[in-house]
């Protein structure tokens, strides 16, 4: 059986925050190891966020994951929000760099002490061991004693991978080098970018093995149901969007056939890459259930019963 995850943003209208639970419980039946939920640059969701974190740890029995971003924090200032997220029992991290606010000139603005991802991870483990420095166990038998617990509760920080190279990456093999020095601060595994091919992931997960990563590498897939969005996605991402994807979705008529195009690109590229040896699979939902289940229920992971298309999903871009 394949693991996986997904992925949520953080609501950003009243409306959208009312549909978000029910999402999450969709999702959350599936079964997948955890819901992540993004982080807006600068800290812009940091409530949301935590609220989405929170509702998932309570109502769910599907572990949270963070995401966090430290672009323009102190290390004092992220300490408190790791540690702020930390009390509010979330214990699993995507630990990330953020994308650089840009001044009018398009010049990057100052980036506040933590200049990686790295640095983040690093920070996230640093406060826990803080804030949990040892744990007792009851020695069996005697009411009164303890001894120190050696397993102390850690915490899980991902991070981001880049099968097509991160846009601002200066040379090939910068993004190898970048996961692999996040790995060494201390990251357990890695969830990539969004990528169109699967020989782009797989190539990836080659040279990054061959230069001594070893953590798992969590495919990154979002099933893309119509052009508009492939086009604004391929944008943020500044990759070329997929020609034959493009051009399919632009050929359908009905909200219904773009569905069924994106279901069946996104089924094939899970295939791929799963065949190819990835660990699991980490689906993009863009806070709509119903296109990942679906995605989900054609490899046989999910029971068939799971929503398929529905009136909910005029996705719109
Ligand atoms: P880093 O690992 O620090 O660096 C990224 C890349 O920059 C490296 O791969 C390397 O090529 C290059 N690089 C590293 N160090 C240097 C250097 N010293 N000089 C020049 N180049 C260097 N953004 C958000 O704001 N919120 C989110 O919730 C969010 N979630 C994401 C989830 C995933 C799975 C992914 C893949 C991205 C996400 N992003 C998010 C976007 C991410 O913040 C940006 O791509 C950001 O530009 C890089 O973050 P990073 O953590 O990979 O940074």
């Amino acid at each position: 059986m394949i693991p996986f995850s997904f992925e949520v943003y953080p609501p950003r209208s009243a409306a959208a925050a009312a549909e978000l639970p029910a999402t999450i419980d969709a999702l959350a039946a599936a079964g997948p190891e955890f819901i992540s939920v993004t982080f807006g640059a600068g800290g812009s969701s940091r409530d949301s966020s935590l609220e989405a974190l929170r509702y998932v740890r309570e109502n769910t029995a599907v572990k949270p994951m963070a995401h966090l971003t430290c672009v323009g924090s102190s290390h004092a200032e992220a300490g408190l929000l790791i540690r702020r997220f930390l009390d509010a029992g979330i214990t699993s991290f995507l630990a990330l760099r953020g994308d650089l606010p840009h001044d009018v000139d398009g010049a990057a603005a100052p980036l506040g002490d933590l200049g990686s991802a790295g640095e983040l991870v690093q920070l996230i483990h640093r406060v826990q061991a803080e804030r949990v420095p040892y744990t007792e166990v009851q020695l069996p038998g005697l009411p009164h004693a303890a001894q120190v617990d050696r397993h102390r509760a850690k915490v899980t920080v991902a991070v981001a991978a880049f099968p097509n190279g991160h846009p601002r990456s200066r040379f090939d093999g910068q993004d190898v080098d970048a996961l692999l020095a996040k790995q060494a601060a201390g990251a357990t595994l890695a969830i990539t970018q969004l990528f169109f091919e699967a020989e782009h992931y797989l190539a990836f997960v080659d040279r990054a093995r061959a230069a001594g990563v070893t953590i798992p590498i969590l495919p990154g897939v979002m099933p893309v149901t119509s052009a508009s969005r492939l086009r604004r996605i391929a944008e943020l991402a500044e990759l070329t969007p997929p020609p034959r994807l493009l051009a399919a979705l632009e050929a359908a008529d009905t909200d219904e056939q773009r569905f069924a195009v994106g279901v069946e690109n996104a089924v094939a590229l899970v295939s791929a890459v799963t065949a190819g040896g990835a660990p699991g699979i980490h689906l993009y939902t863009f806070n709509r259930h119903e296109a990942v289940l679906t995605v989900l229920a054609e490899l046989g992971l999910v029971p068939a019963s799971a929503p398929k298309y529905g009136t909910r999903n005029k996705e719109s871009a």
